[in-house]
């Protein structure tokens, strides 16, 4: 018998760009994603059938944990009940964005417009699969762009489920900062920068201003669930004087809880562990200037790993910023750079 599992094999269920499956998790060379449906479009679900294929796979779980959890780090201690029911949704099936990021060579910028999954939770509601009292994950793409958005915020409050937005911040949604007043919402809006020249570089579009605008007033409905992230882009933002105008517009904008990552496709080029020390370094140094102003920093398991992976010691020689920012800038392996598909 096996003991291990998670939420949401049994209660889980991810909208994706061309299937359904439990989660939304990619770990482990490629592991992850069990798939519920193939060639998904859209269509109206056989609730029936799927919770048949879950229950399966709960049971297979049992005995011994199946290919696709593999080490995965949500993994744990878990006691399945045998509901037939949706608590944990994600929707990662919109490709439209109103952003140009760099860094997004994942879908080429095709903005592709995909199905609507609105009716097909209002149809999971009616049938009675849904359960209370769960999470609602919205990323892309750009959540906040694809059709039904706000209808489907909606229709989560209404109905007892806390919803996480992961957006571009560029467009403001008076749903999302509802969600927030009733401390209902979770947004993480990703940055990268700390002024708009560096912002225009790594998003290619001119909306900084706006972005810094919809921050201040998520933050004045519930500062606790905003959650502002920097990916540390190479050749765009990897140095200190970006990250200290970070750091300044944050505490000018009260914000308290950050979110730090690294680009993927760089530190997959370099094999995670063999990325520039000078990486590494602002890492360090983002965590000090967090921890001298009195802010969270989220790490997520990517940059665990990252750091899991680090072969260089932890910095802490801040005492002389000046010297600090020369010997970082030293450090930088101009041979490890990295041409992003535009
Ligand atoms: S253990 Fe990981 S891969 Fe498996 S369902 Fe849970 S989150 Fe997904
Ligand atoms: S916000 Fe996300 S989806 Fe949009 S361009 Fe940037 S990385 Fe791509």
């Amino acid at each position: 018998m096996n003991n291990l599992g998670c939420i949401f094999l049994e209660n889980g269920i991810n909208f994706d760009l061309d299937k359904v499956t439990d989660c939304c998790i990619l770990h482990n060379d490629g592991r992850g994603l069990p798939i519920l449906i193939e060639n998904y479009n859209g269509e109206p679900i056989d609730w029936n059938n799927l919770f048949d294929k879950k229950a399966k796979r709960v049971e297979a779980q049992k005995e011994k944990t199946i290919y696709d959890c593999e080490g995965c780090y949500h993994l744990g201690e878990y006691s399945f009940t045998g509901e037939r029911k949706i608590s944990e949704f994600h929707f990662s099936q919109c490709r439209i964005c109103n952003a140009k990021c760099v860094y997004c060579s994942q879908y080429n910028h095709s903005y592709k417009l995909n199905y609507n999954p609105y009716p097909i939770i209002k149809d999971l509601i009616e049938k009675g699969y849904y359960k209370a009292g769960g999470e609602a994950t919205l990323q892309g793409g750009e959540p906040t762009v694809m059709p039904n958005f706000d209808e489907l915020v909606q229709l989560f409050l209404e109905n007892g489920t806390s919803v996480r937005v992961h957006t571009s911040g560029i467009r403001y949604s008076d749903k999302v900062n509802d969600a927030l007043k009733q401390k209902k919402g979770t947004v993480v809006i990703s940055l990268d920068s700390g002024c708009s020249n560096t912002y225009n570089r790594i998003k290619r579009v001119d909306r900084f201003e706006e972005v810094v605008e919809n921050i201040k007033k998520y933050s004045a409905s519930d500062v606790d669930n905003v959650i502002i992230k920097y990916i540390i882009v190479p050749g765009y933002n990897d140095n200190i004087d970006e990250i200290d105008k970070f750091f300044k517009l944050m505490n000018k904008l009260n914000v308290k809880n950050l979110a730090l990552d690294m680009e993927i496709q760089y530190a997959m080029k370099y094999n995670y562990k063999d990325v520039s020390e000078h990486i590494f370094m602002l890492i360090d140094y983002f965590y000090y200037t967090a921890k001298q102003l009195n802010l969270n920093v989220i790490t997520y398991s990517f940059l665990s790993y990252l750091l899991k992976n680090r072969t260089t010691p932890k910095k802490e020689t801040f005492g002389n910023k000046f010297l600090y920012k020369f010997y970082v800038n030293s450090k930088k392996d101009k041979s490890k750079e990295i041409k992003y598909n535009h």
